[in-house]
């Protein structure tokens, strides 16, 4: 395993990690849990991510326990929740970014997690609602506290990261220093684009998601439709619709061959590929069965094997590169 700064903090962090979204508490049961993690941490991983909202806090439970049952030595690790969309209450009050909601579902993801401090907290999606100035503060008091150790963001623009940014320069305040976007081969503009001056100004890290584009990437819907996989679960519809269309499994079967070729496999060459980035600090795997896992991790030994050649062969197929605007 790799490690790296996550930005300009000094926190080493796996550069791969591994997530529990759609299969801690839902997928899979506690032992397959225990088993994923520790297949993990044996292989170097030292980032778990988590959010209130997986499987509605249960995803934070399972994985809290494995922690405990584990007993692994609490510096040996990273583990992150995510503040936004609730654990599942629709009062208006159990979500968002305001004050009250974010030190409640600190206080909440501490408590399943069964840790005394949370190592990243993200501020899951933007809050249209709450002024920027309400959370920022909100973090910072969480840090002074000892209840988080680094904050950050998923899913908000550079311009809201920016402005958080302000008010704490403004303010004297501790500013976010990771973003968790979305990142794999069919989904490239913010990480490779929008947010390309600030990882120069602010240093901004990146935990990045869905490598394999839920598992589209890896090939395994080339030439059929599975079951048992995230795509059958019922309520995910719109998950499947978003990643199984004609034109994306046209150019999955085309990046097959290209993996072929290398002999490794397609989800090794997808997130290999995430990992060439030098602005991915880590990426975070998902697995619901531990030879996933397993194949997902070797991906870190095959990156060498993406020569500025295969690159190029990958660019042509994908035609999607994210270009900058023009002056
Ligand atoms: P991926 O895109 O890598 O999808 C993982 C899924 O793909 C697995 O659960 C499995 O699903 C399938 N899969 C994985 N490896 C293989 C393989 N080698 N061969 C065949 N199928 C495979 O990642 P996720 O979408 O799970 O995202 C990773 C993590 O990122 C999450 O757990 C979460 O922590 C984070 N995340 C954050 C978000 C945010 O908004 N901040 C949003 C989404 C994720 P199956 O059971 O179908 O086989």
């Amino acid at each position: 395993m790799e490690y790296t700064n996550l930005g300009k903090t000094g926190l080493q962090i796996s550069r791969l990690s591994f997530g529990s979204w759609l299969t801690f508490g839902k997928q899979i049961d506690e032992v397959s849990v225990r088993k994923l993690m520790c297949s993990a941490y044996d292989h170097g991983v030292n980032f778990f991510d988590n959010a209130e909202i997986y499987a509605r806090g249960m995803s934070e439970t399972v994985m809290g326990k494995v922690l405990k049952k584990t007993q692994w030595s609490r510096d040996s690790y990273i583990v992150s929740s995510k503040v936004f969309f609730g654990a599942g209450g629709q009062l208006p009050t159990q979500k968002g970014l305001n004050r009250k909601h974010v030190v409640e579902a600190c206080n909440q993801a501490l408590e399943r997690l069964q840790v005394d401090y949370l190592d990243l907290y993200f501020c899951h999606r933007p809050d249209k609602r709450t002024p920027i100035e309400e959370t920022v503060w909100t973090m910072h008091h969480l840090i002074q506290q000892g209840k988080v150790l680094y904050w950050g963001t998923s899913e908000w623009s550079a311009q809201e990261i920016m402005e958080a940014h302000m008010v704490a320069r403004q303010n004297h305040l501790i500013a976010p220093v990771v973003e968790q976007p979305e990142y794999n081969l069919f989904a490239r503009s913010k990480v490779e684009v929008e947010f390309d001056q600030i990882y120069r100004t602010v240093g901004l890290g990146t935990t990045v998601w869905s490598p394999l584009a839920s598992g589209v990437l890896s090939g395994k819907y080339n030439s059929e439709l599975p079951t048992g996989t995230r795509f059958s679960i019922e309520g995910l519809e719109w998950l499947r619709d978003k990643n199984l269309s004609p034109d994306k499994l046209e150019i999955s079967r085309k990046l097959a061959n290209v993996a072929s070729d290398l002999s490794i496999t397609q989800a090794q060459l997808s997130i290999a590929w995430c990992l060439k980035n030098p602005n991915v600090s880590t990426v975070i795997l998902g697995a619901s069965k531990e030879a996933q896992l397993k194949e997902n991790l070797a991906s870190m030994n095959f990156t060498n094997r993406l020569t500025p050649k295969v690159m190029e062969e990958i660019e042509l197929i994908m035609g999607n590169k994210p270009s900058f605007p023009n002056f």
